[in-house]
Parts: C-alpha cells; structure tokens; sequence
C-alpha cells in the first residue's frame, strides 16, 4: 500500500469542512489509490462540533482514511502536512468592513503561516478558501519564509466552475465541452471572469455566444455575485459547491490538468500579465507533475486589461492594509 499522504483541514467543523472532509477520505482529492491522514484544526470554542464530525468520518468506515487527529494548536495540526487546506476564517459580520476582517484574520494567518514553516512537510502544499482568501494566503506566505513561495495559492476555482456553468446553461452545450475559462484577480466581487480565450466543443466561445453585451451584462455580474445569489436563494452561503471546488483545486494541482485545458488558480504572481510580483491573484494556470505554470502569452484586449487593472488594484490595497498592520 502507498503511504499516506497528511492532509490538514482548519475550520474543520463549519459548513464547507462538512463537505470537504467526506469527499478527501473518499479519494476525490488525491485519487482513487492514496490513503489520507486526516489531520483537523478548530478553535477551541468548536473542538466539542469537530469531534462530532471525526465520529461521522469514523462511520464512514472509508478504505482510504487511516487516521483522524483533531486539535485546536495549529503547531500541532499542520505537523508533517502535505496538503494544508485553509478553510477556517472569521466571517464577516454585519457592519464590517474589509478593512476590520483583514485585521480579524491576521493574526490567525500569521500564525498559520509561522506553523507551516515550523512544521509542515517539505512537499506541503497550502489552499486557502477562508475569506479574504487572497490576502490571508498572502499573510500565511509571508510569515513562512522557508517554504516556496509558490505553494500558497488561494481558491478561484468556485468562480472558475462558475464561469463554465453559466456559459453552458446560456449555449445549451454540456460543461464538459467548454474549456478554456479564465479567472483574473482577486476572489472577490472585483474578479473578472473571461471568456476571450475560452472554447466551447472547440469553437471559440464569443463566437458561439455571438453577444458581447450578454458577457458584459449579464455573464460577469452573475459570476461576480453568485455568492450572493445562493445566500439567498438558500438561505446560508454556498457550502458543498466551495468544498467540491476545493477538491478540484488540489486535484489538480497535484494530478495534473488535462491536456489543451487550463483551470484558474489564484496564485503568487511572477509578473506575469503586470500583476505585480507577489500578490496573490487568479491566473489560468495548467499543472503537471505536482506544479503549476501560469499559461503564458494570451492576448489581453483593452476591457480585459481594464478589468484585470481593477482586481489588482484591489488585491494591492489589501496587501498594503495588512502590512500597515504588521501580519507581512
Ligand atoms: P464556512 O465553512 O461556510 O466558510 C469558511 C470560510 O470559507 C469563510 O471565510 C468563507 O468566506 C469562505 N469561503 C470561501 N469561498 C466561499 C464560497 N464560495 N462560499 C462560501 N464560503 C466561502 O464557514 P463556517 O462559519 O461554517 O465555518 C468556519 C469554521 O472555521 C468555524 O467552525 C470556525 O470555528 C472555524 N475557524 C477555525 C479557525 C482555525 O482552525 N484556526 C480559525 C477561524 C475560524 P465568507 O465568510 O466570506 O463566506
């Protein structure tokens, strides 16, 4: 048998743990063939809901899972990760600014960061979902000097499979057929989801689509605000569809994408497309090999790079708010 790989999930009582945890230990993230380590952090306050969750993996009675640890000390739970999947943040409350849920999460990603140096594997690789997902994978990344900065990336890939779900309902043509999507920025209502280089069974997607005023109008917005819609439509904030997304991010990135397709990542910036170095921002990246590569030498037309400037500028002032505060 294969060794196990350790995977470690914070937040691992909330709603997207829930749906996260079941779908690791069956094999959906790694494969069909790699037994997993779960290790789970929590707060303190939320140790009492995690055992309750290790007891419903135990019952899954899962080929795959071999061991279950839960702990509330991230110098404990991220010991010898290979995957590390930050889900846990502190939710934005109402009458909060962005500027008050940086400060909120700072210090929590400070010191997941310094753990993961401490104490994670060498191979580790980190996936932040918690919110503000870009800035808080910037402040982890920068209080872990001595992992590459390249294995922080954060999740853009809910707004990626988004992209795709919207062009396929609006064409009629299945997910499957449409390739190609991309996802710029920041994971925020400033991302720009783009469709210029996308393809749907092979032909050009704004051709196919045949309406620049539908993208412009209708298909970036609804992206945008999806979140929200699904608030409230359902009454509580998109779970299972964050978790799923998840699965695919680490999936990929650890198995590889398929061949002439791209997924979007938002990962530390090389430059690459003026996105100044550093930042964490949404790029279309392929993988191969347990690494990514930004896809290199698109064309940016003038609405793109406009949108693209916007997101950026965004991710910057949140990078400049929490070095003012002292987490990077
Ligand atoms: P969820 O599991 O629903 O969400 C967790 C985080 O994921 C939030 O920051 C949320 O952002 C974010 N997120 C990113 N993308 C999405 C998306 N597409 N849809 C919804 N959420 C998204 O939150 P819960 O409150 O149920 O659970 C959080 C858990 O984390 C709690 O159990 C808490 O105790 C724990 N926690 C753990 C920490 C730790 O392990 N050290 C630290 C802090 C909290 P948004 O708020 O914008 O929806």
């Amino acid at each position: 048998a294969r060794t196990p790989v350790t995977v470690t999930v914070t937040g691992g009582a909330g709603q997207i743990a829930y749906g996260l945890l079941f779908r690791i230990a069956s094999g959906a993230m790694l494969g069909p063939d790699t037994p997993v380590r779960l290790r789970l952090l929590e707060i303190p306050a939320a140790v009492g809901a995690l055992e309750g969750v290790a007891m419903e993996l135990e019952d899954g009675a899962f080929p795959l899972l071999s061991s279950i640890d839960i702990s509330d000390d991230p110098w404990v739970g991220f010991d010898g990760a290979n995957i590390a999947v930050l889900v846990g943040a502190r939710p934005r409350t109402t009458g909060m600014e962005r500027s008050d849920l940086l400060a909120a999460n700072g210090p929590i990603f400070t010191d997941q960061g310094a753990a993961i140096n401490a104490s994670a594997a060498e191979d580790v690789k980190v996936l932040v979902v918690g919110n503000p997902a870009n800035t808080n994978a910037f402040i982890a990344m920068s209080n872990a000097p001595d992992v590459p900065a390249a294995r922080f990336t954060a999740l853009t890939r809910l707004d990626h499979n988004r992209a795709i779900a919207q062009l396929a309902a609006k064409t009629g043509a299945p997910a499957a057929a449409i390739a190609r999507v991309s996802i710029w920025g920041n994971h925020s209502a400033t991302q720009y989801p783009d469709i210029t280089h996308a393809t749907i069974a092979g032909r050009p997607a704004p051709m196919v689509v045949g309406d620049p005023e539908w993208v412009r109008a209708q298909f970036i917005p609804t992206v945008q605000q999806r979140g929200t819609a699904i608030i409230a439509a359902r009454g509580a904030s998109s779970a299972a569809s964050a978790a799923s997304a998840a699965i695919d991010h680490i999936r990929d990135w650890v198995l590889g994408t398929p061949a002439g397709d791209w997924v979007s990542m938002a990962v530390p910036s090389d430059g690459s497309y003026g996105v100044p170095e550093g930042l964490i921002s949404s790029f279309p990246v392929t993988c191969a090999d347990g690494e990514y590569t930004v896809v290199p030498g698109l064309a940016i037309d003038e609405f793109s790079r406009e949108r693209i400037d916007l997101s950026v500028a965004e991710l910057r002032s949140e990078r400049d708010a929490v070095i003012d505060l002292g987490f990077a």
